[in-house]
């Protein structure tokens, strides 16, 4: 992505300001002078993905698997992001399988992963095809299947206001693609 010119902190504190008094409060009152502050700092935290490089995440990989030859899945994961439509959170669970061809990387650094793309302005059908595509560019594998279940506070606070709504989005790559067993085997274990 190319890197776009960001305004100061300063501004974006400016920026929330004008927020508040345009909802009808006071930015000046004592409850809210601190408040732009702490929403930028929120705001750094919620975004930091941008800071992140998937590329350097998977980077470190290990070859040694020792004949494993079988998917390697990391399931139930929490996943916090923010969709880009209305700036407000979507959060649910990831689940990530690949099945490994000479490399594997760390556990942690798939779980890192996720936040490479949560970590920022995002819909969930592009968040779950990012992930695929980072796997399959760094790790080569031989498949990647990624599930992922979210409830979109744009949908259950605002909007329709259907609460127990669940977005689910799936894709799967290589021989989870190729191979509909491979597919429901990966459904089976997410679902145990
Ligand atoms: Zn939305």
């Amino acid at each position: 992505m190319k890197e776009v010119l960001r305004p100061t902190d300063k501004a974006a504190e400016e920026a929330v300001r004008t927020l508040i008094s345009w909802i009808g409060d006071n930015p000046n009152r004592e409850g809210l002078r601190e408040t732009p502050k702490r929403v930028i700092n929120a705001y750094r935290e919620f975004f930091s993905g941008y800071n992140l490089d998937a590329k350097k995440i998977l980077g470190k990989t290990f070859e040694e698997v020792e004949g494993y030859d079988d998917m390697v899945l990391l399931k139930d994961m929490r996943m916090e992001s923010h969709c880009e439509h209305h700036m407000v959170p979507f959060v649910g669970i990831a689940h990530v399988a690949y099945v490994p061809d000479h490399k594997v990387a760390g556990i942690s650094k798939i779980g890192r992963l996720i936040d490479v793309f949560a970590k920022r302005l995002q819909t969930q059908e592009t968040m779950t095809a990012q992930i695929v595509d980072a796997i399959n560019t760094v790790l080569k594998p031989k498949g990647v299947a990624v599930l992922i279940s979210a409830k979109h506070q744009c949908m259950t606070t605002r909007g329709v206001h259907k609460t127990d709504t669940e977005t689910v989005t799936k894709m799967m790559s290589g021989v989870f693609k190729d191979d509909p067993e491979m597919e429901k085997k990966f459904l089976m274990m997410i679902s145990c």
